[in-house]
């Protein structure tokens, strides 16, 4: 028994084929550590053979175990599975796909032996990256720092190591829609970053298509910013105020007798606010679905088994 203990917390969502050579390298690049430590997978309703692999290399190795969720949750929520299963004096997080080098674990827990409550990483582009991957991610850091009231560092990825105070708060907090890029810069105590080049994805393909990753960046944007709607309030107001300037010309058409001509314009300026009543009706929406799924108060995700 060990002073220390570390779980290793990963999200796998179809990636049968990752499993055993993930925990191969997590093990031999944590040999003679001063940790008591295991690995938690969650299968995020896979629909391929990852619970199967799970299954049989945790009955053969005491090192990894498992929780199957009943479907498809989404990568932020199986994270919040992991976090609220374990209870050790550190956390790291990673993904399965070996994106994440298990090589910087070692980096990860110096970090935390050197005092910091929050070791996080930030990923360097190179061309185990694609094109598309990088072009969509360096717009969504731009986007997300411009409208949210948090700053995020551009390559940040769910790859960190948070120690037990941490984990409780996180474990405590109830959210419809976790985005923990964002929280854990809100949550504080004392942080560092470590870089780190990516390795290609050992096998399979990423779960994260262009239309998840919109949905998830309006997630983290709705989830840390009231931007929209000022931009909606501000945008009514600059346009109640330029239509004052309007009223002369009414007065002018009306004396002059012009006061049917105008048509084009008027059909014009109701098409153009008609569209931005709606944009505006829509950003007031988004946060209410927000509110309403709040309300719900459903669980973030269903445990179907575990070992
Ligand atoms: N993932 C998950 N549920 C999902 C989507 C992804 O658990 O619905 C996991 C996935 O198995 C991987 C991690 O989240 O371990 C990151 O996903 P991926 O590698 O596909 O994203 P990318 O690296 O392309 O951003
Ligand atoms: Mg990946």
């Amino acid at each position: 028994m060990k002073n220390n203990s570390l779980s290793i917390v990963i999200p796998a969502h179809n990636e049968e084929d990752n499993i055993s050579i993930i925990v191969d390298n997590i093990i031999s690049s944590l040999i003679g550590i001063n940790y008591d430590y295991y690995i938690l997978f969650i299968d995020d309703g896979s629909t391929d053979f990852t619970l199967k692999k799970l299954k049989e290399i945790s009955s053969v190795n005491s090192l990894v175990k498992y929780i199957s969720l009943s479907r498809n949750f989404g990568h932020q929520n199986a994270l919040k599975a992991g976090l609220d299963f374990v209870n050790t004096d550190i956390v790291i997080m990673m993904d399965a796909d070996m994106q994440h080098p298990p090589s910087l674990l070692i980096d990860l827990i110096r970090g935390h032996e050197m005092g910091f409550n929050i070791v996080n990483t930030l990923r360097k582009d190179n061309y185990n990256v694609s094109f598309f991957k990088r072009l969509t991610s360096k717009w969504f850091y731009i986007v997300i720092n411009k409208m949210a009231e948090i700053e995020i560092d551009p390559g940040s990825a769910d790859f960190r190591l948070i120690d037990n105070k941490v984990l409780a708060v996180l474990k405590g907090l109830d959210e419809t829609e976790f985005f923990y890029r964002g929280l854990i810069k809100w949550v504080g105590f004392s942080q560092t970053t470590i870089d780190y080049y990516p390795n290609s994805r050992f096998s399979g393909v990423s779960k994260y298509s262009l239309n998840k990753m919109l949905k998830f960046a309006i997630g983290g944007i709705l989830a840390f910013s009231n931007k929209p709607l000022y931009f909606a309030a501000y945008l009514g107001l600059f346009f109640s105020v330029t239509s004052l300037f309007y009223v002369p010309y009414i007065f002018y058409a009306f004396i002059t007798g012009k006061e049917v001509d105008g048509w084009a314009s008027i059909v014009a300026s109701i098409a153009f606010f008609g569209g931005i009543i709606l944009l505006i009706l829509g950003i007031i929406g988004l946060y209410i679905s927000r509110i309403f799924d709040q309300g719900k108060k459903r669980p973030n995700y269903i445990i179907k088994e575990n070992n």
